[in-house]
Order: structure tokens, then sequence, then C-alpha cells
């Protein structure tokens, strides 16, 4: 014999309720009209994603204006900063203004986990987060970026960089406000 819970309060179903087709056809005639409406989903990869400058996709080594090389110095913060220890590189001696140049730089994108503080630590803007997401390696080694794979025009990473100061700027003068504030306690 079935003993009814006193706990279980169960909702009283119309005529309609019970009938079950009716509740049946009215998913499937909202199912239908969404076949109308806009799409607003993008048919990768025919159509390309273009991401804003707040997107962090592969790094890349920033050419200086003058076409002369990368504008990397070889201060070897990027590599201290990046968790995995996915930047390796070597410094030499320049006779250009900057100089110092890496002789070597190299970036094993296996490890690289796109967080970015290779580029918050640069002193030069010469390590940028461009806006490339299909990336893709037939072996470990096509992983491994050198300085030739990684080099790319500013004109590249305009957007990423302009964000970059907005961003910085934005950072310094919170911080600035903060130090006023407690100054005045
Ligand atoms: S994005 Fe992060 S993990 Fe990748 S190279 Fe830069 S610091 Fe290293
Ligand atoms: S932090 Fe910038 S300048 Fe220094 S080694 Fe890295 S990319 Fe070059």
């Amino acid at each position: 014999m079935q003993v009814k819970n006193p706990n279980i309060k169960r909702t009283k179903l119309t005529f309609w309720e019970r009938l079950y087709l009716p509740e049946i056809f009215k998913g499937m005639a909202y199912t239908f009209a969404q076949m109308f409406r806009p799409r607003f989903t993008t048919e990768y990869p025919e159509v390309k994603w273009k991401p804003s400058g707040a997107f962090r996709g592969r790094p890349v080594l920033v050419e200086r204006e003058d076409k002369t090389g990368e504008r990397c110095v070889a201060c070897g913060l990027c590599a201290r900063a990046c968790p995995p220890m996915a930047i390796s590189l070597q410094a030499s001696e320049t006779d250009l203004p900057q100089e110092r140049y890496p002789v070597k730089f190299e970036i094993n994108m296996l490890r690289c986990i796109y967080c970015g503080y290779c580029e918050e630590v640069c002193p030069e803007e010469a390590i940028v987060m461009s806006d490339e997401y299909d990336i893709n390696y037939k072996s470990r080694e096509e992983a491994i970026m050198d300085k030739q794979k990684l080099l790319v025009p500013m004109e590249r990473v305009k957007a990423r960089l302009e964000f970059l100061r907005a961003y910085k700027n934005a950072v310094r003068k919170a911080e600035d406000q903060y130090v006023g504030e407690e100054a005045k306690r």
C-alpha cells in the first residue's frame, strides 16, 4: 500500500496540463519560433573573431619603430616573472642606443599559460600579449617560438598597447589616490 508523505506538497495540475500534449506543442512552437530569430553565433573558422585590446593571446616581441630589431633590452624581468618559466633569453651588447639586446629569445608555448605577467613587468613595452588565439603545433619543437617567430611590427599590437597604457594609467591614478588618502589620516 502506498503511504502518502505529508511533507511533500503536490501541485494540482489543470485539465490541460494533465492532457500532456498541449505542453509538448507549446515547447515545439517555441523551438520553431527560434529558427526565425537573428543568429548571434560566429561561423568559425570561416568567420574569424576579432578580439579587443583587452584580449590576451599569444605573447609576441615588438619590433622597434625604425625596424632595426626588437625593442627588448634583455633585462630578463619577463623571464623572472613568468610563473611556468616559459621564457629563456641570452643577452648581449649592441652599438644601438639601447646598448643591450637578446641574442636568443625563446618562449615555450607548451608552458605558457597566457597570464600576461611578462608584459606587465616589461619596462620597454617589448613583450606584449597579441590578439592571436588560433595557435596549433605539429610537434614540441614547433611550439618553441624563437625570436624570428615572436617578432611583430608595432602596428600589429597597437590596440593592445593602447589598452595597456590606459590600464597602467588607471592603476597609477588609483594608487596615487590611495596614498593621498592615507597621508590625510
Ligand atoms: S604570458 Fe605568462 S606564462 Fe606566458 S610567457 Fe608571459 S609570463 Fe610566461
Ligand atoms: S622584460 Fe621586456 S625588455 Fe626585459 S627581457 Fe623581457 S621583453 Fe626584454
